[in-house]
């Protein structure tokens, strides 16, 4: 078993954050094992067993590997989501003033992602209330406001760590959508012909590439140079090495 996030709350010291195992006495099935543990069934969003989701009334069998989702936690809701037909949040994030490159990686993977310099612990709040963003943050104080019900710390200053034990933590592989958003302003990107004469590329440019993307919002236009390799490798590496809960 693995409970994740809010859902420790309702475990013993021992389970929380980490597998644990139930024994199995009788023939019983998800819903009378959630009973078991202690936890409402009305707190969970996504239950996993063997990686694939499963609904309450899923029979188990000694060995089976179950992950229990919060609301927060469930993601990839075309796969994943089964108690619910709605989606109850979508995976947008609001990152602190600490987080800026952190901020550009998950543009780099689609994730609309707001990000300023220094926008004060109050605006960052309000825009996750408000706009129901998961606010990303390393000051426990700012998550831990009343106002943030969708927050999460994060625990490295290394930005690719940062991202890594981001998505590991809420399972965003399913839901990459690299090189559709502006890495710079959050704005979307749209194909644009090469022929466009409002392009402004380098002459080498021109001749060397054939596709080209523009930013809807402050028009800088992207192309799949070098740098597009180098980071399409560490995008490709980071969906990977997903996490257990997807395996199987
Ligand atoms: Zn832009």
């Amino acid at each position: 078993m693995r409970c994740y996030a809010e859902l420790s709350y309702y475990l013993s010291e021992e389970r929380r954050q980490r597998d644990f195992s139930v024994a199995l006495r009788d023939a019983t099935n998800v819903a009378r094992l959630i009973d078991r543990l202690g936890i409402p069934t009305s707190a969970i969003e996504v239950v996993l067993v063997n990686g694939a989701s499963s609904g309450l009334d899923r029979e188990l069998k000694e060995g089976d590997r179950v992950s229990l989702y919060p609301m927060f936690e469930s993601v990839d809701v075309s796969s994943l989501l089964r108690l619910r037909t709605q989606p109850l949040r979508s995976m947008r994030f609001v990152a602190d003033a600490h987080l800026g490159r952190l901020a550009r990686y998950l543009r780099l993977l689609g994730f609309d992602t707001l990000f300023e310099n220094d926008p004060g612990d109050d605006a960052l709040a309000q825009i996750s209330a408000h706009e129901g963003r998961i606010l990303l943050s390393r000051d426990r104080d700012l998550l831990a406001r009343r106002i943030v019900t969708h927050g999460l710390w994060i625990p490295s200053v290394r930005p690719r760590e940062q991202l890594v034990y981001l998505v590991e933590r809420l399972e965003l592989f399913g839901l990459f959508r690299p090189f559709t958003r502006c890495t710079v302003c959050n704005g979307l990107l749209s194909k644009v012909a090469k022929a466009a004469p409002d392009l402004p590329l380098p002459p080498r440019v021109r001749v060397a590439f054939d596709s080209f993307w523009r930013c809807d919002i402050c028009r800088r236009v992207y192309w799949q140079g070098s740098h597009y390799h180098r980071l399409r490798a560490f995008v490709d590496q980071l969906g990977a090495g997903r996490g257990e809960a997807d395996r199987g």
